[in-house]
């Protein structure tokens, strides 16, 4: 039989600005997990989840975790043919309690201050829908920075407008000229500002996101973006003073160092209003049920000690790469910071230049005849010839190290 015409035509059909995006790919669509390579290309932690498991890998039900005490398991599989609590004011008072230091403010969270999301990555896309109104407003990126602002501008029709990090200077954010972009063009209604910065690893200064939140004229949100804030100094969180700031938003996961990427739960602090708007336009029964009972029991003292412990050792093996990468022949300085679990660290070529050649070369090696899978960031603005390195445990950093030193003299000699 002839195919039939049809007067369906997709590229017609469907929104010009999602015709043009590219399915997300990152380096383990390269890569796969066949449960041998040693992953430290994706920020997540190696150690595990930030929860009392048993020697099975399930939660213990004895009580870790669980905010009655009681012994009955946490999740309840019964309940699933129910749909899970829309609000969850329970987990939202636990992560204000994890955030309500009084380093920044003497003021408090509470629920009304938070959103809740599938990952920090919906909080990213639910501030753009909010605030930004397709093929008119705008945001503003510091680039080299986060990849998901600028896909998510795209899904949403929003243009963006970049200031970059100081690239010479730490990779700091530039107070000056992002406020000059600021009153140069009233159609932006968001700054995403993250810190620590990924791939830099920096924090952003206190002061300099200060400076933003005290614009003159611009009427629009600074949204930062703490998904690695866990790995900084105590106290570094900005999530408090939300409760000063009406147009600050702070977002969070437990993706990171609390080894809970695969729940995918994120978080916004905001003030009450904003917050509102968020969760009005949220799908209602976002957080699933197991998700929310997972990380409840997280945020619980017993477990909260389990990720404490863990990024003890991240921490420990983040100083062991500051140490022991720059005795490896061809391997050049750190760029940024290192208050997140990964360094930005650049490879060098024969003539001891930064090179992207060198580097790509390193990263398919590394994970090609070496089983080990970092990510190459060197197309990013100011991070020529760099790798991004998660920090792994003990054993993976051995094995990274001793591969890394194989794999760049054997490039080097050639
Ligand atoms: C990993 C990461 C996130 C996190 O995302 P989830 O959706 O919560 O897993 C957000 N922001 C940055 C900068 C990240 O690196």
């Amino acid at each position: 039989m002839a195919a039939r015409t049809s007067p369906f035509d997709l590229s017609k059909c469907a929104r010009p600005n999602i015709l043009q995006l590219q399915p997300y790919r990152c380096a383990r669509d390269d890569y796969k997990d066949d449960g041998t390579n040693v992953l430290l290309d994706a920020n997540e932690n190696a150690y595990g989840p930030g929860l009392v498991l048993n020697s099975e890998g399930a939660l213990q039900a004895d009580g870790a975790g669980v905010s009655t005490g009681a012994s009955k398991p946490e999740i309840d599989f019964l309940g699933l043919n129910r749909y899970p609590d829309p609000h969850q004011i329970e987990l939202k008072q636990l992560f204000c309690n994890l955030r309500n230091t009084h380093h920044h403010t003497p003021k408090t969270l509470r629920p009304e201050n938070l959103f809740v999301g599938v990952g920090s990555d919906e909080a990213i896309d639910a501030l753009l829908r909010c605030f930004c109104a397709p093929g008119k407003d705008k945001i503003l990126t510091c680039p080299p920075t986060y990849g998901m602002y600028s896909v998510s501008a795209q899904v949403n029709d929003v243009a963006i407008v970049k200031v970059p990090l100081d690239a010479a200077n730490g990779f700091h954010l530039q107070p000056d000229k992002v406020n000059e972009a600021l009153s140069a063009d009233p159609s932006i209604k968001l700054a995403y500002i993250c810190s620590p910065g990924n791939p830099t690893a920096n924090l952003i200064r206190k002061e300099d996101i200060l400076a933003v939140l005290q614009h003159p004229t611009w009427n629009g949100v600074v949204a930062v973006d703490e998904a690695y804030i866990d790995f900084a100094d105590e106290g570094a969180s900005l999530a408090e003073w939300v409760t000063e700031w009406p147009n600050l938003v702070v977002m969070q996961t437990l993706s990171k160092a609390f080894g809970l990427a695969g729940i995918r739960l994120g978080v916004a602090y905001s003030s009450p209003p904003i917050a509102k708007l968020l969760n009005s336009l949220k799908a209602p029964y976002n957080i699933s049920s197991p998700t929310s009972a997972l990380a409840t029991a997280a945020l619980s003292a017993p477990n909260m000690a389990v990720m404490r412990h863990y990024r003890t050792q991240i921490v420990a093996q983040r100083d062991r790469l500051l140490r022991e990468l720059p005795l490896i022949p061809g391997v050049g300085r750190f760029l940024g910071g290192h208050a997140a679990n990964f360094l930005l660290v650049q490879i060098l070529d024969k003539d001891g230049s930064p090179s992207n050649a060198t580097a790509t070369a390193t990263y398919e090696a590394m994970a090609e005849k070496r089983g080990v899978v970092v990510r190459f960031r060197g197309k990013e603005l100011g991070c020529e010839g760099s790798l991004r390195i998660t920090v792994g445990t003990e054993e993976e950093v051995t094995t990274f190290l001793r591969e890394l030193r194989g794999v760049l003299a054997g490039l080097h000699a050639n």
